[in-house]
Order: C-alpha cells, then structure tokens, then sequence
C-alpha cells in the first residue's frame, strides 16, 4: 500500500511461532536510489521484490536495507538480499544490536533453550521446522551504525530515532517530509487501536514504554507498525494516550 509519494508499506502473510501473522517492511525510493526498512522472515525476498516490482523499484535499485532490530521477524531474509545483491546494498543497524545481527551473539529473546520451552505445544513438524531455524537464524554484516537524530539521505531524510526497550538497540523512523512515524516494534495496532509495549515482547519494559514518550516530540501524521499496520486515525492522540498510560503504568 502506497502510503505517501515514494513510502510503500509492504504487506507480507507469514507464519511465525505456528501462528499466521501479517509483517510490514517499508520501502522507501526516490529517482536514484532506494531503502528498505526491515526484510521479513526467511524466504519473504521473492515477494518483498514483487512488492518492489509494483512500485517500478528493480532490485538493483535498493542501496540500503535497514534493520531496525535483531529480532528473525526482521531480520528474516537478509542473508537472501545479500546472495543476490552482494556488497551493493548497505545495511544499516544500531550499534547495540549489531553483534546478534551480525551472528556474534545469540538472539536475545529467541535462544535454542527459550525456543524448545515456547515451542512446546506445537505439533511436532512445525515445531522441528522452528527450532531449526532459531537454532541458525539469519545472520548478516553491518556495514553501518545508526545513531539517535541520525538524518539518513532517503525519502527527502529520514530520521532515526533510537527507542530501546523492545531490544537495546531498536530504532524507529520518522519522515520529517511526509510525517509519517514508522515505529515498528516499539507500538502495535490491533483492531485499529494503537498499543504500547507489552511485557511477553519487551526485554525491558520500563524502557520500552520510556521510548514511547519520545514519539511526543515529533508531528506525526500517520503511523506505520510492523505489526498491524497502517494508523492514520488520530495518531498523535492515541500516542498521547499511549505515553500516559506508560507513565502510569511506570510508577505503579
Ligand atoms: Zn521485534
């Protein structure tokens, strides 16, 4: 879905954890150049390219894939952008991230000994199918660190903004152009509501709901969320309501 001249919100159907789910990586593009923003589950490649393809964006054209977090859900196909596009396409992640993306250290939330306990009640072939893969998740080479207030030169300058807590080094980003705050994992829309970090998703939820509140400096317009989409109804109201719920919840 095309969201602002140039901001296509992808829509990807995939199964994560045996359950059906809906992803939404961002591409980004311009005449000369495009970026796309997280990368789906392993194999999604073939459709995010089709997703490209429909906005008139080859393949050749993505200078930057930009993963906003560790988390397979994210990071999923990037090692199948890496075989077909090599060293051309830069990728972008937090510092603080960077060693689980780049294979270094396990995943934070989804080791092998977490997994076996939260994949226990699942039948057994997708169950073997899951391990194996959070066993050797996707891994690949950063070759750039993003930073909080960063202004990275796609989409007329894309902001990021450094918003901890889902893992230490996730980041969301705001168009300054369009106002549009892409802000992944850090909120969800379920039923078309906006809600804050909970604490089956967040490594630190305190933290989480801290990164909620920096949203209030921005004028946002619309909200993207990787889970759940496209939030166009009162955004800045329902991110208010968001941020003193968080407080809150903080202080209780
Ligand atoms: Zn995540």
């Amino acid at each position: 879905m095309m969201i602002d001249r140039g901001v296509e919100m992808i829509e990807l159907q995939e199964e994560a954890f045996g359950q059906k789910t809906a992803l939404h990586p961002v591409l980004i593009w311009d005449e000369t150049s495009a970026a796309l923003i997280d990368t789906g589950m392993p194999g999604s490649w073939e459709r995010i390219k089709a997703a490209m393809a429909d906005c008139g964006v080859a393949p050749e054209k993505l200078a930057a894939v930009i993963l906003t977090h560790q988390d397979f859900d994210h990071v999923g196909s990037i090692e199948e952008i890496r075989r077909e596009l090599g060293d051309r396409v830069k990728v972008y992640a937090h510092p603080l991230d960077r060693p689980y993306i780049e294979g270094d250290l396990p995943l934070t939330k989804t080791t092998p000994e977490i997994m076996e306990k939260t994949l226990a009640a699942l039948p057994e072939e997708p169950r073997k199918k899951a391990l194996a893969l959070f066993a050797n998740p996707p891994k690949t080479k950063v070759d750039a660190a993003l930073t909080d207030g960063q202004l990275l030169p796609f989409g007329g300058g894309l902001q990021v903004i450094h918003t901890p807590g889902h893992t230490e080094g996730h980041v969301s980003l705001y168009l300054p152009q369009s106002k549009i705050l892409l802000a992944v994992d850090a909120m969800m829309i379920i039923g078309g509501k906006l809600h804050g970090p909970v604490p089956q998703t967040s490594l630190d939820l305190a933290e989480a709901r801290r990164s909620v509140a920096k949203f209030l400096d921005y004028d946002i317009e619309t909200v993207v969320c990787y889970h759940g989409g496209l939030l166009e109804w009162e955004p800045m109201e329902q991110i208010r309501r968001i941020a003193a719920e968080a407080d809150r919840a903080g202080k209780e």
